[in-house]
């Protein structure tokens, strides 16, 4: 009797297990952004949060809010092929004496977080056991997602587009050697002046977005190689259209350039959309306003233009080209403008209009095509306390923070415009936001940021219900 006993209780303990095991939920979050967007931050601080689970941190997240949320902790990684995001060693360095920005996300990596929180609604509401949300972050550069055009472009095509870029007056100190050299080769270029020219090429890449602040560039691997650094499908770069349009049809370099440009397309892009873009359920684009402003105007309309690309691939509508090849899943989307702790608070309005403004009718996304926008001004990690002074009778805000080498300073930051300025203004006076160290932190607390809750609620808060 009692053998039977045990056995119905190991049915029912079982039974139980199965049922509880279909209760807990799985949602996939890919952050990404234009490096130096601050994706690494990001992830860090949400991790931070979710583990460290300070419910005056986050208040603006329902389940936290309810007193439902139970706490989380890192799970082992579901995709072993996947290079893990480092918590660990970005917490290290955010500790240091001094402390220091961890290392900026060059590759693609996961970190799966388990979330145990109360249900309040449906059958596991009911049955008032706690359920875990699997929560996977996958961080990747969003130069990866501007190449998402070459998937329906020929390399004739993508050579007829991207060379008159090249010629941009704003860019042609930094082009014009590299061009000469691309015009020059000849068309049985040998594998070493090919593998040259398209080292060249990438370092080209590099030079604008670092001098000229240019973000729209192809292809995103040359600048973000990730596992690929020094392979052959890495090696190519465009032709002038005119000179391609010449080369005999059997030439070496014509031959070699559409070859790998097409391996390019099918090995590494395709790919990349298949197995990790479209398994993603949520989406964190992450935008930094401040360095294209104090750049200046050129940069500020390639950030409008690389956010007007970004966008595009996720629209869903029908017959999109994402549609027709990866029936991708994400059903929200999040534009964050990032390190918002470099203005005063009263300037947060005027960046999130600044940032609609640059993202044009891209954030109009009709909701029939499945996929909700919103849009958000945070900061991930706050550097700066705001403050206010006295100054000729008046009180001014600031904020005070340390500076990159060390000296602790108060700052009026200065306003951020509503709108892109006219060129009169541009050639009147700039825009001039510095960096800071990260904050001095110990660690017991969880880290000090803006908005984290608001983004948190955006992307998981309808998941734990
Ligand atoms: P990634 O290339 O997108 O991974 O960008 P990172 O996360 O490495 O951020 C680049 C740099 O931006 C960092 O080294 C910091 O200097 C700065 N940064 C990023 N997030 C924040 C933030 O929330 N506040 C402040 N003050 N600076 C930030």
């Amino acid at each position: 009797m009692s053998a039977i006993k045990h056995r119905v209780k190991r049915l029912t303990s079982q039974l139980e297990e199965i049922a509880q095991r279909g209760l807990d939920r799985h949602i996939r979050l890919g952050v990404t952004g234009i490096s130096g967007a601050g994706k690494t931050a990001f992830i860090t601080a949400l991790v931070n949060q979710l583990l460290q689970a300070e419910s005056h941190q986050l208040p603006a997240w329902q389940v936290m809010h309810q007193g439902r949320y139970l706490g989380g902790r890192i799970a082992p990684q579901p995709d072993l092929t996947l290079k893990p995001f480092d918590y660990s060693g970005a917490i290290v360095c955010l500790k240091a004496q001094p402390p220091s920005w961890p290392p900026s996300t060059r590759t693609i990596s996961e970190i799966r977080l388990a979330l145990r929180y109360l249900p309040d609604k449906g059958l596991a509401g009911q049955l008032g056991r706690p359920v875990t949300l699997y929560l996977d972050i996958i961080d990747y550069p969003g130069e990866w997602l501007l190449d998402l055009p070459l998937l329906q472009q020929a390399y004739q095509q993508w050579c007829e587009q991207i060379w008159p870029q090249l010629q941009l007056p704003a860019w042609r100190e930094v082009t014009e050697a590299w061009c000469g050299r691309a015009q020059a080769l000849c068309a049985d270029a040998t594998e070493a002046e090919i593998a040259e020219l398209a080292g060249e090429y990438a370092d080209l890449l590099l030079q604008l977005k670092q001098r000229c602040g240019a973000s729209l560039l192809q292809p995103g691997r040359a600048l973000l190689p990730g596992e690929l650094a020094g392979a052959p499908v890495l090696a190519w770069f465009p032709l002038p259209p005119h000179r391609l349009a010449e080369l005999p049809e059997e030439s070496v370099l014509k031959l070699t350039l559409e070859s790998r440009y097409q391996a390019y397309r099918d090995q590494v892009v395709a790919p990349f959309f298949r197995d990790y873009f479209a398994k993603l359920d949520r989406q964190v684009v992450l935008v930094d306003c401040l360095s294209a402003l104090n750049q200046g105007r050129d940069q500020v309309d390639q950030l409008a233009q690389t956010l007007q690309a970004l966008s595009h691939s996720f629209r869903y509508g029908p017959g999109s080209l994402v549609t027709r090849l990866f029936r991708p899943r994400i059903d929200r989307v999040l534009f964050a403008a990032t390190k918002a702790d470099h203005l005063t608070v009263d300037q947060h309005h005027n960046l999130l209009q600044l940032m609609h403004s640059l993202m044009r009718s891209s954030r109009r996304q009709p909701r029939y095509f499945g996929t909700q926008m919103e849009t958000l001004v945070l900061s991930a990690i706050n550097a700066t306390r705001q403050g206010q002074v006295e100054r000729q009778g008046r009180t001014v805000s600031v904020i005070s923070g340390t500076s990159l080498d060390g000296d602790k300073s108060v700052r009026f930051p200065g306003e951020v415009p509503a709108s892109l300025p006219g060129n009169e203004f541009w050639q009147a006076q700039g825009f001039n936001f510095q960096p800071f160290s990260p904050p001095d932190w110990d660690g017991r607390d969880a880290l000090p940021h803006m908005r984290l809750d608001y983004a948190l609620q955006f992307l998981i808060g309808d998941k734990m219900r």
